[in-house]
């Protein structure tokens, strides 16, 4: 199973195709699961229109692709506008680079986490580099937080590199029993690699690392 759950769309400052489009090219380019995970802070005031075109979406593919509505959620700082929207319709959501200095303090996160009840994961975050900053193996923390981490195939992260280079990484993960999200952060087809995300969905599969959430 080949799996892709972040992906952007026009409801993001940044993303350049629509949810369709977005859709269609991972179908031709053999993805069976995709999630669409735009940022809370774009959507803004379009959350019901957002849901509502993913639902469609859902429906419409199908029979082709299984498709995912996620959120990517902001914690530079902690985005408390989030509050105000009703998000009940989202099946995941990621959190972005809480290994960033100017993110949110982490222990208050973890508590301002459990606010949400969908399956909760770290979207581009060195948890290796956190841990050294917090003295903590986050591993630990994730698998007893039920949060699933983010391998992020876009090549903007080292960590990802990292990852694929350091058996004892590797190790550290497949034995914590953490959940394992993959995602290509899309914001344009024109720019999608298909060859890396089957690369890390290959690499997932060969460690036997546990899936995000039950997808
Ligand atoms: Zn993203």
């Amino acid at each position: 199973m080949i799996m892709d759950l972040h992906n952007h769309t026009n409801f993001s400052y940044d993303g350049k195709n629509t949810p369709e489009e977005i859709i269609e090219n991972a179908i031709a380019n053999g993805v069976d699961v995709i999630g669409i995970t735009d940022h809370q802070f774009s959507i803004g005031g379009r959350m019901d229109e957002y849901l509502k075109r993913l639902a469609e979406c859902k429906s419409r593919y199908s029979e082709r692709i299984k498709v995912l509505a996620g959120l990517e959620i902001g914690t530079r700082p902690r985005p408390d506008d989030l509050l105000t929207y009703d998000i009940r319709g989202i099946d995941y959501v990621l959190f972005e680079s809480l290994d960033d200095y100017r993110a949110m303090d982490f222990f208050e996160f973890v508590s301002w986490r459990h606010r949400f009840r969908c399956p909760v994961g770290l979207a581009h975050c060195d948890i290796f580099a956190m841990g050294e900053r917090y003295g903590l193996d986050m591993t630990e923390v994730l698998k007893s937080e039920n949060m699933f981490w983010e391998l992020n195939t876009s090549g903007n992260y080292d960590y990802y590199y990292d990852f694929l280079t350091n058996a004892a990484k590797r190790e550290l993960v497949k034995r914590s029993g953490i959940g394992v999200s993959i995602g290509s952060d899309t914001h344009s087809i024109a720019e999608y690699r298909p060859r890396q995300i089957k690369r890390a969905n290959v690499l997932a599969e060969e460690l036997g690392l546990c899936l995000p959430f039950e997808i």
